[in-house]
This record gives structure tokens, sequence and C-alpha cells, in this order.
């Protein structure tokens, strides 16, 4: 049986590419595709059962309401969610029985793997810092996979009773080094020819190891995109990532 979908955001970047690939995959049908000033009626009235959108993060809770309101399950790239927007989200979705919503920093394979790698080696080392790369075109800072990846090791270390990174910065121009997520230290590089690259660096005694993944093509979200769409009925309700698709 096919799946009906929709895609908010289909004129930009990430929106135009879902829109190929769902075309291009025999067991999805494209249903509705809309961009900004687009009637949402349109999604509404088109029977889609998943909606995947990449918009922006200031218009992204309005759509996830509107298709949640409808019963429609959404499949989320937007990035810029914070506790207090999830917590929102969660809300929504008790209100609603029989909707799933998949909530993905990253759809990317590689970047989840090296999640996972930075995950293993925190407790070997006793710093760990986070660099990421984007297009000047992005709009948030820091990327919600350096958000996520800092959250991870951040946990990890405190399971393994780590100390705080050692720094004997006593004084500070702002931003110099850089946001702190659960204090780990996240630094944010916005360039053109960039597309979605992160750096994870951890230093020990006398050592450093680097974790790097690059993105260099849209393309390489859309296995991760199409992963989603085709397994988000088996888990009602919030999900965050992909990695429990990946094993
Ligand atoms: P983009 O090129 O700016 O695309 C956003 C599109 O959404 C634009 O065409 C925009 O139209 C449209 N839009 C704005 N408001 C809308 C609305 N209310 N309804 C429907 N469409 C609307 O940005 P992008 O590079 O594709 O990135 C989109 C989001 O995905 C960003 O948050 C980015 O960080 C994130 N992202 C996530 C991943 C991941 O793996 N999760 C990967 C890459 C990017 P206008 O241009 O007319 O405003």
């Amino acid at each position: 049986m096919t799946i009906k979908v929709a895609v908010l955001g289909s004129k930009g970047r990430m929106g135009a590419e879902v829109v190929k690939a769902v075309t291009n995959a025999s067991d999805l049908e494209l249903v509705a595709s809309i961009d900004q000033n687009d009637d949402f009626n349109i999604v509404k009235n088109s029977g889609a059962q998943v909606a995947v959108d990449f918009t922006t993060p200031d218009v992204v809770m309005k759509n996830l309401a509107l298709l949640i309101e409808s019963g429609i399950s959404p499949v989320v790239g937007t990035t810029g969610f914070t506790e207090e927007k999830i917590a929102q989200l969660q809300k929504m979705l008790d209100a609603k029985n029989g909707v799933s919503l998949r909530l993905v920093p990253n759809f990317s394979i590689g970047a989840i793997l090296m999640m996972r790698f930075a995950k293993a080696a925190t407790k070997f080392y006793d710093s760990a810092e986070i660099i990421e790369y984007h297009h000047p075109q992005k709009v948030d800072a820091p990327s919600g996979t350096a958000i996520r990846t800092a959250q991870i090791i951040a946990e990890e270390r405190k399971a393994n009773n780590l100390a705080k990174n050692p720094d004997a910065t006593a004084s500070e121009i702002p931003g110099a080094r850089g946001s702190k997520i659960d204090g780990i230290p996240v630094h944010a590089v916005r360039m053109p020819g960039l597309v979605a690259h992160q750096e994870v660096i951890f230093g020990s005694l006398g050592e450093t190891l680097t974790i790097r993944h690059d993105s260099f093509d849209r393309e390489s979200f859309m296995p991760g995109v199409l992963l989603a769409i085709r397994n988000i009925a088996q888990k009602p309700g919030l999900t965050i990532g992909i990695d429990d698709l990946i094993s």
C-alpha cells in the first residue's frame, strides 16, 4: 500500500529535494506540496497520511499544530526546537490520539553514526568541544545536530562522573569560548561553499580525537527522510531522531 505524503516548504532547498525523493519512491505518493503563502487546506484536503516539514523555525510550530489537528502525522526536519517547544508539541499530541510525530535534528545516516561514535568516545577523554559548519542561509545557530550531540556527550559525561572540561579562561570576549550546551562548548561557522558539517573534538593527555562528518549535498538527507516516512505509523506520539531505525 502506498503512503500518501505532503511536503511543507516544498520550494525550499530541503523541501525541493524531498519532493523529488518522494516522487521517485514507488511506495510513496506525493499528494500535496505547499510553500509560504499557500493555503494549508491544500494539505488538509489532500488525504495525506504523513507530512514532511522543512520550513523555518518561526513557522514550524503553527504548521505542526495544524497538521496534528488534521490527524496528519508530521516528519519534521526543521530545526530550532527548544525544550519548551518540544513540551508544547507533547501537549498537542496528548490531546490527539493516533498521530505520530518524528522530530529529526539530522536525517543523515553519517551524522547519526558520528553522534554514536562521539558517545562511545566520551568517557575516555577529559574534554569535548563541537564545531559545526553550515551555509550562510541557515537561520538558527548552533545547529540542531550540534545541540543534540552536546546533550548526548553531557549525559555520557555525567553517567561516567567526569569533571567539567578543564579550562582556565578567566576573562573572555563574549562568545570566544562558544555557546555552552549542557556545559559543552559549541562553536558555529557560517560560510558560502559549506552545506552541513560537524567536528567533535575530544582531548586528553597528549592526544586529541576528532570525529568529523560532512554532508556535501542535500541528497544525503533523503534516505533518512524516506526511512522516517515509511516507519512513522509504528510509533504513536513523539519520537526524536531516527536512531531507533538505524541498527
Ligand atoms: P529554506 O531553503 O529557507 O526553505 C524553507 C522553505 O519553507 C522556503 O521555501 C520558505 O518559503 C518555506 N516556508 C516558509 N514559511 C512557510 C509556511 N508557513 N508553510 C510552508 N512553507 C513555508 O531552508 P532549508 O535550507 O530547506 O532548511 C529548512 C529547515 O530544515 C531549516 O530549519 C534547516 O535548519 C533544516 N534542515 C534540517 C536538516 C535535517 O536533517 N533535519 C537538514 C538540513 C536542513 P520562503 O523562502 O518564501 O520564506
